[in-house]
């Protein structure tokens, strides 16, 4: 029953500026500039002083990080968790230290009532406590023998969520009741669930617009559910249609008109999710609800990534524990591999691509004084400075590159370097995003062989199969006789490709033949290259590949178009990328399988048999 390490904390706990004095890992100035600067010029007065000092003062020395990924992300089109995603995620969270994790609406889907179960006995939480979402009573009913309140209590959660509405417009023209009725609905919720021992955050839906249309309403609302016993008053932007000084005003207003905790749960339409946010805690907001990468349906939830990072590192906001920011990057990436969806290299913070430098003068000076070129230290959100070698690349990139992989490397080495690279790009070879290959083609420039498997040959099967096996059932279907160019599929008559790869190859002295099965020849070969080295290099297991992409280019040398391919792994902790590139599509993409593969052993503690070289 004891209190997170939330709990507690006051609306005004101090000021910005006193807060940053405490956050020297930043490379910024820590406070928020606009209040800890006096305005320059003929504004600077002691009355704009004075507004700017109020400002200040509103920012909370801590908020709370509630996270829905696993709830209002989940929303977002073409992903599907499983009941053991959403306890993976879980830890991940925990790993990172959020103060809430929102495990998902028990009773709107069985997988949710699973969820809950099983996380009961399974999930061991450090840092965050789980919560359940619901939303308040039926109109015209009693709490007693309302469904979706028995189920949150059944979830046996300490800490409860209900969404309500707070909006006049949503309760006459939605829920077609009384004003009265509305705020009776909200308030009877909140005091059954805490009459129960719970600990309840109110969801205020369509916060925002309810407060715009008509604040004295939305004001009764939440000074109801507050007086009910509502610890949190989260204001929502339902629709993401809000922008960043509108939320400063109206989180503002509500905060001085009623002095609770107040909280914001926002989205990101107009692209302002994060920027919301940071309005949000700067007007005294002490719970910020978003998602890990933005997750959400439409164009997402804010995303807690940058949210964070800009709370702890720019404004002197306590958000995590101590030590745990330095998780963010690689709970970014985990959990990206858990829901599925290649991690958005330009990401801010956490992308592969954030702390990511091109080649040339920036390289070089970056060399010298890397604070001058980026904005924090990449490290201090687990992140790293990447150089970046495109064909431009000059000596000092190449140079930069090697010392970042301790690949020892001398003048001559570097300028034959250069020349493979020259060439390979004239090819049709982009080393800007690929740079697992770059590294392997810089190892192989030092003499360096990979050691790992040895191939013979591959064979690679591309087969149509009818899943009836041909036979019409039922006569001739009504869009044409079958196999003709007129006829589309029924069930019956669907074909489906097979793709058969046979792979023979050595590890150590041992050769070895595998066959591997899959539904595109990239995929066979997957699975056979794993066959074939899987029970050698168990590590293997922890490679996937999370993205592939294939383009054409017909450029590039005037003669007969080239394949260019693609291939992003993570072990999940890392993402790699690798790249292939031939005038056929099988052996560019074999060539960015094996490299992913060689890369991903090379960076893992794989040991490679001990009598190949
Ligand atoms: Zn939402």
């Amino acid at each position: 029953m004891s209190p997170s390490s939330g709990e507690g904390r006051g609306v005004a706990g101090g000021t910005a500026a006193a807060a940053a004095a405490g956050a020297g890992s930043a490379r910024s100035t820590g406070a928020d500039p606009a209040a800890a600067r006096p305005a320059a010029g003929p504004g600077n007065d002691l009355e704009a002083r004075a507004r700017a000092a109020a400002a200040a003062a509103r920012t909370p020395a801590a908020v709370e990080i509630y996270d829905t990924t696993l709830r209002d992300g989940s929303q977002l089109e073409g992903i599907s968790l499983t009941v053991e995603d959403k306890l993976r995620i879980a830890r991940e969270l925990d790993r990172l230290g959020v103060h809430y994790i929102e495990g998902g609406w028990p009773g709107a889907n069985p997988k949710d009532d699973e969820f809950f179960a099983r996380a009961a006995e399974e999930l061991r939480l450090e840092t965050a406590r789980l919560a359940v979402f619901g939303s308040t009573r039926r109109v015209n009913a009693t709490c007693e023998g309302d469904a979706v309140l028995a189920n949150l209590l059944a979830a046996s959660t300490q800490t409860v969520c209900i969404v309500g509405k707070c909006w006049d417009y949503h309760v006459t023209g939605a829920l077609r009741t009384s004003l009265d009725e509305g705020i009776a609905m909200a308030a009877e919720s909140v005091a059954f669930l805490v009459a129960a021992g719970r600990r309840v955050f109110f969801d205020a839906e369509g916060a925002f617009d309810g407060y715009k249309h008509n604040p004295d309403y939305s004001l009764a609302v939440l000074a109801a559910v507050a007086e009910a016993g509502a610890e949190r008053l989260v204001l929502c932007d339902t629709n993401g249609g809000t922008l960043p000084h509108e939320v400063y005003a109206i989180v503002a207003e509500i905060v001085d008109a009623l002095g609770a905790p107040v909280g914001v749960h926002l989205h990101n339409d107009t692209g302002c999710g994060v920027a919301n946010a940071l309005a949000g805690v700067r007007a005294g907001a002490i719970q910020v609800q978003g998602t890990i990468n933005g997750y959400g349906e439409r164009t997402g939830n804010c995303d807690l990534v940058p949210i964070i990072a800009n709370l702890s590192l720019k404004m002197g906001v306590e958000t995590l524990p101590p030590d745990r920011l330095e998780a963010l990057t690689s709970v970014s990436r985990r959990v990206a591999e858990m829901v599925n969806r290649a991690p958005d290299p330009q990401q801010p913070y956490a992308g592969t691509s954030a702390f990511a430098h091109k080649a040339g003068l920036h390289a070089s000076a970056l060399a010298r004084r890397a604070d001058a070129y980026e904005h924090i230290d990449p490290a201090t959100v687990g992140n790293g400075t990447r150089f970046v070698v495109s064909e431009m690349a000059g000596r000092s990139s190449i140079e930069l590159k090697a010392q970042e992989l301790g690949i020892d490397m001398d003048g001559a080495t570097i300028a034959e370097l250069i020349e493979t690279l020259k060439r390979l790009e004239y090819e049709g070879y982009q080393f800007e995003v690929a740079d697992a290959s770059l590294e392997l083609w810089m190892r192989a420039a030092i003499g360096w062989e990979q050691p790992y498997f040895g191939i013979e040959s591959f064979r690679v099967e591309v087969g149509r199969h009818s899943r009836s096996g041909g036979v019409p059932s039922g006569g001739v279907p009504s869009g044409g006789v079958p196999g003709s160019p007129g006829a589309r599929r029924s069930e019956d008559e669907a074909m489906y490709l097979q793709c058969e790869a046979t792979i023979k190859l050595w590890v150590g002295d041992q050769r070895r033949i595998t066959v591997g099965e899959g539904n595109g020849p990239v995929n066979a070969l997957h699975n056979a290259l794993l066959a074939a080295t899987g029970d050698h290099y168990p590590e293997i297991d922890r490679i996937t590949l999370t993205d592939y992409k294939v383009r054409v280019l017909d450029t590039t040398n005037g003669t007969e178009a080239v394949t260019r391919v693609l291939i992003d792994s993570t072990d999940g902790s890392r993402t790699w990328t690798t790249i292939g590139v031939s005038e056929n599509i099988v052996e560019a993409s074999w060539e960015a399988l094996c490299d992913s593969i060689v890369w991903g052993l090379l960076h893992s503690d794989a040991e490679a048999p001990a009598d190949a070289g």
